[in-house]
């Protein structure tokens, strides 16, 4: 492992501008060849009455995988908008506190199948293919940076500081009401990321707790303000290592980790989240076969990554607590970081709310396990489904590209491996519903009436 950190330090501090304007060259030359340049879709936001045909929420990765391949497939009538203000889009610059990611550096993310806009050739353009064999993961804040250059390079339609508010049916479309207007569109695609569907886990036993002396990973911390603190980390994954260590590394007085099973999850389940998330064959897998797989890492946990333990481990006022009855710890410390991950529950986020009882779930389908039962059950091209047929028909055009569709698609809508090839999935389905909607019957008159008026021709002039 000390190799791991010592691989990140030798990241070459020398950039070649001159490397990124050739690689940006490149990237025009792609898209223009491929026939889709960005000049082409600026100029097609708004179709008839100011109707869209897609609007998708979300500007993060797979916002924007979700834009380029619908792009690419030729629906260029769309708008993005992010809550977030342009740059601060997803964890990335937030609150991802580790310092490099997680997964291999070879997943090829948001890129939809065009090698020019790889991490691996923005990186190469810059530090030279040397400097990539000797990377071993990819730095947190390269990565995002990474995503703005995708972000320019491509211009996407995205509106930041604009949060969707809610969902309503406006005759055969949706009314999205934003934060600052309203807007109608034949389709949504919800790219909202982990705590797109029910926001993150806030535990009962913390309502009496102020939530001046609390704050969930998944927001930003100001840690500096913790100097000097005794913090409690409820919850021991990943997230929560890396909060312990960078409080540690901020200068808190003591970081104690408190967890509720009997140790750590050591039990590599890697294989098994690997599959799911980086397999694009999970989707063969039966609904039994998912529920097991799912079944078995929510009860047997994912044991946390080496670097995050190595970070506290060295912090001689780190601490790990097993077995702890959290209730009782509530008066010991200045504040509390909860670890307690993304809540999957369609109930709790506000613009699902109103119709998730019309949403089928895996639980409808006879799935009870407490974790897998309130996961919306997807259909193949990530829209939801209805849980009586018919009672709801404007569920097939609200698609749930996030964390929520990891049991209907492992990794195809979350996480940077496969999140180009659902990007292209989601895409072709959008495409195929328009063409069946819309441009089908178009095409089939203007072909009957063409071949009856050729054969009233041909007749014509056939020998009597
Ligand atoms: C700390 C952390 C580390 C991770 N590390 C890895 C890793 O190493 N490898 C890996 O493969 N995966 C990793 N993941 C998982 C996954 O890749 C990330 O969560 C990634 O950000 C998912 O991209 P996304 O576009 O789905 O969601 P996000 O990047 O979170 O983007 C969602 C966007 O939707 C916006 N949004 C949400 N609700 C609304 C609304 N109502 N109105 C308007 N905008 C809204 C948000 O502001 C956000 O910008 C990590 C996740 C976290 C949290």
């Amino acid at each position: 492992m000390a190799c791991e950190i010592s691989n990140l330090r030798r990241m070459p501090s020398m950039r070649r501008t001159i490397g990124l304007q050739e690689l940006e060259g490149r990237v025009r030359d792609d898209l223009r060849f491929l026939g889709y340049h960005p000049n082409n879709w600026q100029t097609a936001r708004r179709g008839k009455n100011g109707l869209y045909q897609v609007v998708i929420i979300g500007g993060g990765m797979a916002g924007m995988a979700a834009a380029f391949a619908l792009l690419k497939v030729g629906i260029f009538n769309i708008v993005m908008v992010d809550q977030q203000p342009a740059g601060k889009e997803g964890p990335w610059d937030t609150y991802a506190r580790m310092k490099a990611l997680r997964t291999s550096k070879k997943w090829i993310g948001p890129s939809v199948g065009m090698p020019s806009l790889t991490f691996q050739s923005w990186y190469e353009a810059q530090f030279g293919s040397f400097a990539w064999e000797l990377l071993r993961k990819i730095p947190t804040h390269l990565w995002m940076e990474y995503l703005s250059w995708f972000k320019k390079m491509l211009k996407f339609p995205l509106q930041n500081d604009t949060k969707l508010i809610s969902i309503t049916r406006e005759e055969e479309y949706l009314k999205l009401e934003l934060s600052n207007g309203t807007i109608i569109t034949e389709k949504l695609v919800l790219a909202t990321g982990l705590n797109g569907f029910g926001g993150y886990i806030i535990p009962d036993f913390m309502q009496h707790v102020p939530k001046s002396h609390w704050a969930h990973t998944n927001e930003q911390i100001d840690f500096a303000a913790l100097q000097g603190k005794r913090i409690a980390i409820i919850g021991g994954g990943d997230a929560g290592l890396d909060a312990a260590g960078t409080a540690l590394e901020q200068g808190a007085k003591s970081v104690d980790l408190h967890i509720r099973r009997k140790a750590l999850p050591v039990e590599n389940v890697t294989i098994g989240s690997n599959f799911v998330l980086s397999n694009g064959e999970y989707g063969l897998c039966s609904d039994d076969e998912k529920d097991e797989i799912f079944r078995y890492i929510f009860d047997t946990g994912l044991s946390p990554p080496n670097e995050s333990l190595l970070r506290v481990e060295k912090f001689p006022n780190f601490k790990l607590h097993t077995e702890t009855d959290f209730e009782k710890i509530l008066k010991n410390f200045d504040f509390y970081i909860l670890a307690t991950g993304p809540a999957i529950d369609g109930s709790k986020q506000p613009e699902i709310a109103p119709f998730n009882d019309q949403v089928l779930h895996w639980g409808d389908q006879g799935y009870n396990h407490p974790k897998v039962a309130k996961f919306p059950y997807l259909g193949k091209y990530f829209e939801f489904l209805e849980k009586e047929k018919g009672a709801a028909p404007f569920l097939k055009d609200i698609h749930c590209f996030n964390h929520a569709s990891v049991i209907s698609h492992g990794g195809l809508g979350s996480g940077i491996a496969l999140i180009g090839v659902g990007a292209q999935l989601l895409a072709q389905g959008i495409r195929n519903d328009s063409f069946i909607k819309t441009t089908k019957n178009e095409y089939l008159s203007m072909f009957r009436s063409k071949i009856s008026h050729s054969l009233e021709e041909l007749e014509y002039q056939l020998p009597q």
